[in-house]
């Protein structure tokens, strides 16, 4: 068997995309699996689009998702590393040049002189015609002579590649079984070089993808219908032809193209949203392949370890928002405490910055409440669940404070009780085991439902309708501000029950509903 060789070949004319994380994250777990190389390499000819600062998200991207890579770019504190480079391909711009001789040399291509406008016009007499819009073949065969004529005119040729008419290209897709692809439905002679002498896209991965030897061609669906160009290029520069896996594609829930202009597409975003990306590439190699077990939680050794590409699904993987959370917060629960803690720090931070928290917690705070966060952390971001600690002045709306079943008057009897009661307990001690009963006992001699009383303490200390746990809330927060905040909801039910004349407006409308 041949040595295995895979790419992931983005473009860095956007931030790295959670498509082209999942075609690098199944490239990087075949070549894993079978101890082959991993080679990335930057397609960055497109210089119009090309940004050094989506080179970098794409590079950052990678690397946080522990996705490293054997030869190309960025490697430690190397430019790039590998027998095959460069890897980026404005670096190679000779190879392309060289490649596209030796075609003209063997009249494979040829140049062509026509111009946008006759392009243009010649395309819009097919489409007339109800024709399929194809290069008409004007230039494919002209004398030295003609073409001395047009370069006296001053016209810039491009360079095209004969596609041989009436050919069936077909091959065995490791995804998609045997694929067959009518030559006649390529478009015609395909352009590989701009008058510029700039090469294009097909191009440039055909030699590239030669010339690194890669073995095995891993990359999104949507590449399905270039396979064939790609393949009679293999074959012109004499180069063995790789095989091909083409990966479902993304889907959103509504089964359309998940685009990043109807939905969040850039894994930075997911990273900035609190995914950790144990959780991410777990949940990436879930889209469009499964282990065939139960298994559901695996790290990328466990996914490299028994990642098969004959196994992944042809079918469209949709994307699951929840399921990711999911298995986000499965991840975030496995988290060492102290790994935890500097994985939530700067969402901490950023809850500063955006002065939801008047302070940052210590270290000894975050640990002491890991055991009722931890497991209620669907992402790093929603430590915001207990932000509620760590502010001075709590904001409550008085309209989430009087539970449905209740009016602001019940209300108001209820807290006040209860604020008494939990100063009782407290005096003597501040545990949660010690709060709960005397607070049940209430419920229970009152009447009330315990869902009832225990919404509006929390809502009274937390300003939120859920939380961690009431009882390891109150501990948490402390006896004297659990009392004093308490205290405060208590004085704002006074003010709501006030005579009509001297309430407002807002309270007005909160007593009616109540
Ligand atoms: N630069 C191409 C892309 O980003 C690579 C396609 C390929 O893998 O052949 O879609």
């Amino acid at each position: 068997m041949t040595q295995v060789r895979v790419r992931i070949a983005p473009s860095p004319t956007g931030p790295l995309h959670l498509g082209t994380a999942r075609t690098a994250l199944f490239n990087f777990l075949f070549a894993r699996h079978v101890g082959g190389t991993f080679i990335f390499r930057l397609e960055d000819t497109d210089q119009a689009r090309s940004t050094e600062a989506f080179e970098l998200d794409i590079l950052e991207g990678m690397h946080w998702l522990g996705l490293t890579w054997d030869e190309g770019p960025g490697i430690g504190d190397e430019p790039e590393r590998g027998a095959y480079g460069p890897y980026r391909q404005m670096q190679r711009t000779d190879r392309y040049a060289a490649a596209a001789r030796r075609l003209l040399d063997e009249d494979k291509a040829y140049y062509c002189y026509c111009t946008p406008d006759e392009l243009d016009a010649e395309r819009k007499r097919q489409e007339a015609a109800h024709q399929p819009t194809r290069y008409n073949g004007r230039c494919a065969h002209l004398t030295a002579a003609e073409r001395a004529a047009f370069e006296a005119e001053g016209r810039k040729p491009v360079v095209r590649f004969r596609i041989p008419p009436g050919r069936t290209i077909a091959f065995d897709d490791i995804v998609r079984g045997h694929v067959e692809i009518d030559s006649d439905a390529l478009g015609g002679d395909l352009v590989i070089l701009r008058s510029d002498g700039t090469p294009l896209y097909h191009f440039t991965v055909a030699v590239d993808d030669a010339a690194m030897a890669i073995s095995h061609v891993i990359r999104g669906e949507d590449h399905l219908s270039n396979t064939p160009k790609h393949i009679l290029l293999f074959e012109a520069m004499g180069a063995p032809i790789p095989l091909f896996a083409h990966l479902p594609l993304i889907l959103n829930p509504d089964r359309t193209k998940m685009s990043k202009r109807k939905s969040q597409t850039a894994v930075a975003d997911y990273r900035a949203q609190g995914f950790i990306p144990e959780a991410f590439v777990n949940y990436l190699a879930l889209l469009g392949w499964s282990t065939g077990t139960e298994e559901e939680i695996l790290s990328i050794e466990e996914l490299a370890e028994r990642f098969d590409l004959a196994t992944v699904n042809r079918a469209g993987a949709i994307f699951d928002r929840n399921r990711l959370e999911w298995l986000n917060g499965q991840w975030i629960r496995r988290l060492e405490p102290s790994d935890l803690i500097d994985r939530l720090r700067p969402f901490l931070q950023s809850l500063a910055d955006a002065d939801r928290i008047d302070r940052l917690p210590s270290d000894d705070e975050i640990r002491a409440l890991l055991p009722v966060v931890q497991e209620r952390l669907p992402t790093l971001a929603s430590v915001e669940l207990i932000d509620f600690l760590f502010v001075r002045e709590l904001t409550v709306d008085p309209g989430l404070l009087v539970p449905k079943r209740w009016d602001a008057a019940t209300t108001l009897g209820a807290l006040s009780i209860a604020r008494d009661t939990i100063a009782e307990v407290g005096r003597v001690s501040w545990e949660a085991e010690e709060i709960e009963p005397p607070l049940r006992e209430l419920v229970t001699d009152r009447g009330w439902k315990a869902g009832d009383l225990f919404m509006a303490v929390r809502v009274a200390i937390t300003g939120k309708t859920a939380t961690p746990p009431l009882f390891d809330v109150m501990v948490a927060l402390g006896y004297e501000r659990t009392l004093e905040r308490l205290d405060k909801a208590v004085g704002m039910l006074e003010a709501l029950t006030e005579p009509v004349e001297n309430v407002s407006p807002a309270a007005r409308t909160i007593r009616q509903e109540g």
